[in-house]
């Protein structure tokens, strides 16, 4: 399979460079040439766990044998705490997909597992070195350091906006102390964090001289790990109702995990619907809603991880809307950048596979409320995010299945505030209360984080 970015301007290359490349060299994401249909191997991968299939969703996507694939999946599910991986839980009205079974509790480590894997897997075959640069809302941050803490030959750098990402969040990055990991507390937003990433891969000399990867979801291999749940929780949906197929409702920030499920869909899987779900913070659902595409002010919400109005990810969505035309792709990007809107048809966004809607404060805590109440279950609130907004497209002949995308724990705070109580905990957090942490804050500049990181590497 070969990788084109969805600007136009990068010539053709494979999946592991594509991995080491992250973001394409013209400003674009790196998406696949073409996407494979998967229509003939319903039957024969309905009987798969969870890592067999895997391994058969991901093969035609990349250039690694089988064997290999094989390895690294095993080893990047192998510490799940259930061997299940990614338990289907009947609550209700919906199927809550558990992807927070991870070792930092958030659907984040389903993707960064198996990346910071693929990654020693490639340093190991090619020589040389990657430093990871990654921004954060909260997720990403812990679970890229717990793909890549301790590994030769990596080293992973995390930008997360001080002061907007809960504690235990924070403590699970700032307590890991491991030499190759650096933690930058960044005086601004996520979108800030993730504008002076790209700012730094758009500068190929920098990037180049140190060696810089990402492991955010700009990287495709992290969309290809999320491709394989939205496949399993389908398949075990369908075979256990007999329903030709499922709707699935995505808590999203970044939109990167589900453009994940639309590339699933597109695969021939049957997912008939996917539902967006955002929070105050609602450009993506407006677009789908209106065609408008505009950004406004990132409020800060309690489910943080979706506090993103710049979702990296809406560019490969916006690549196959237009039917791969990079130029049409890199124009809207440019105007967006310079104008913060652009404008397409919403009769042809209709004809899309997404609907979108999107749950404030109140509607967030009313769901955790009602869910625990009523069906004894805790949602996250990113997951009641997403419920609230399934509960609005239920359908009598597709069933829901809704993304739980971290353990509730991991948001004590909104717990608290919605039931009482406290009633979320877990021992993984509770052992970070009184450990040492590191980290050092930076104002949202590229120079200071430029200068941060050639003061902690050795240019290659
Ligand atoms: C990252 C995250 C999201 C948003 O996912 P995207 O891929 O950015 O759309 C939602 N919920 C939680 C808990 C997250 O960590």
């Amino acid at each position: 399979m070969q990788y084109l970015s969805t600007r136009g301007g990068n010539d053709p290359i494979g999946f592991s460079d594509a991995v080491m490349m992250g973001q394409a060299r013209d400003g674009g994401l790196l998406v696949p040439k073409r996407i494979p249909d998967a229509g003939d191997h319903i039957d024969s991968w309905s009987v798969l766990g969870y890592q067999g299939l895997a391994v058969e969703i991901m093969r035609p996507f990349v250039d690694l044998s089988s064997e290999e694939l094989r390895q690294i999946v095993q080893r990047s599910y192998a510490m799940f705490a259930v061997p299940e991986v990614a338990p289907l839980r009947h609550v209700g009205p919906v199927s809550i997909l558990e992807l927070f079974h991870g070792p930092t509790l958030a659907f984040k480590d389903l993707a960064l597992q198996f990346l910071g894997n693929l990654f020693s897997h490639l340093l190991a075959a090619r020589g040389g070195e990657l430093n990871v640069l990654t921004a954060t809302s909260g997720d990403t941050g812990s679970a890229a350091i717990q793909g890549i803490r301790g590994r030769d030959h990596l080293s992973v750098f995390v930008m997360h906006p001080r002061g907007r990402i809960s504690k235990s969040q924070e403590l699970q990055m700032t307590s890991v102390l491991d030499s190759n990991v650096h933690n930058i507390a960044i005086e601004g937003t996520f979108d800030d964090c993730q504008g002076i990433m790209k700012t730094i891969f758009g500068d190929l000399a920098f990037r180049d001289r140190y060696s810089l990867g990402s492991a955010n979801s700009i990287n495709w291999a992290r969309v290809l790990a999320q491709i394989v749940y939205y496949a399993y929780s389908a398949l075990r949906v369908v075979k256990e109702t007999g329903a030709p197929g499922v709707r699935v409702t995505v808590p999203t920030g970044n939109f990167g995990n589900i453009f994940a499920g639309y590339v699933c869909a597109r695969m021939g899987l049957p997912i008939r619907r996917l539902i967006l779900a955002t929070n105050e913070n609602d450009i993506l659902s407006r677009f789908f809603n209106t065609g408008e595409y505009r950004r406004s002010e990132v409020a800060k919400t309690i489910s943080p991880a979706m506090d993103i109005q710049v979702a990296s990810n809406f560019e490969r969505y916006l690549y196959y809307h237009v039917g791969g035309n990079g130029e049409r792709v890199r124009d809207l990007m440019l105007q967006f950048a310079e104008e913060h809107v652009f404008r397409l048809d919403p009769d042809m966004i209709r004809h899309e596979r997404i609907v979108a809607g999107s749950g404030n404060t109140e509607d967030t805590l009313e769901t955790i409320r009602r869910y625990h109440a009523d069906h004894g279950y805790l949602l996250d609130p990113h997951t009641a995010v997403g419920v609230h907004v399934a509960e609005q497209h239920l359908s009598e002949e597709e069933p829901m299945v809704c993304l739980a995308t971290a353990h509730p724990a991991k948001f004590g705070q909104a717990i608290r505030d919605a039931v009482g109580e406290d009633l979320a905990r877990h021992p993984l957090l509770e052992s970070l209360e009184d450990r040492e942490t590191r980290v050092d804050v930076l104002p949202a500049s590229v120079d200071a984080v430029r200068d941060y990181i050639s003061s902690r590497l050795v240019a290659a």
